[in-house]
């Protein structure tokens, strides 16, 4: 990690993290604590367990906000509250409406990428109570510059999800028994049958697991 200027003019400076250092230290954090929990390295996550490890580390989750009037769209809200821990709401449409779990599920994951790796930087730079707010669409400013806190929670969030190891496995299973070797395209008939597995194993849309697989390389973007 290096510390580079921060453009969105939250912080001085902002945290700059290698692919492989968010990799690595997503693999670490949900291993860790699914065998703590379960004694196995449970895929797919379950949900509770992405809400259980959200709740270790704020103070308060609360899955069931009205957050109407925080602007369309908004699915997550961590606030941070500078030497405590942050509190983490999430839309309670995701989980009143059953057909909506796929997104509860990546904005879970998502929310805790931005406790996990941006409390600190509120503790350093803040002095006051500060709300971030999560958009569905996420990622893009108003000016255009992809945000990086969206950038590197949303990252986080299929990192946490779909572990890298795991990926590994399953692709090399799926290519085993279809037949098929290498790098993807998306739009074939094996491209869309990986994309469909994937999403069945880790329990992810199929938009998520194919941008998942064209992180790590496996389709060709
Ligand atoms: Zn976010």
């Amino acid at each position: 990690m290096k510390m580079i200027p921060d453009r969105t003019g939250r912080f001085p400076e902002r945290p700059h993290y290698e692919i492989e250092e968010l990799e690595e230290e997503c693999e670490r954090i949900i291993e860790s604590f699914l065998m703590s929990r379960y004694g196995q390295y449970a895929i797919p996550v379950p949900t509770d367990a992405l809400v259980a490890l959200l709740e270790r580390d704020t103070a308060k989750v609360n899955l069931y906000c009205d957050l109407s009037a925080e602007g369309e769209e908004v699915h997550g809200l961590t606030e941070f509250y500078p030497g405590s821990k942050p509190d983490v709401s999430i839309a309670r449409e995701l989980s009143l409406q059953y057909w909506r779990e796929h997104r509860k599920r990546s904005t879970l994951p998502h929310e805790y990428g931005h406790v996990h790796w941006h409390t600190w930087l509120y503790d350093r730079y803040c002095d006051r109570h500060e709300r971030h707010k999560c958009l569905r669409g996420e990622m893009v400013a108003a000016d255009g510059q992809i945000d990086w806190m969206e950038w590197q929670a949303g990252y986080i969030s299929g990192a946490l999800l779909m572990p890298r190891s795991r990926m590994r496995l399953h692709v090399a299973a799926v290519g085993s028994e279809r037949g098929v070797k290498g790098q993807l395209d998306g739009e074939s008939i094996e491209g869309q049958v990986l994309i469909q597995r994937t999403s069945e194993l880790f329990n992810v849309s199929p938009e998520a697991a194919g941008v998942r697989l064209r992180q790590l390389g496996h389709l060709a973007s």
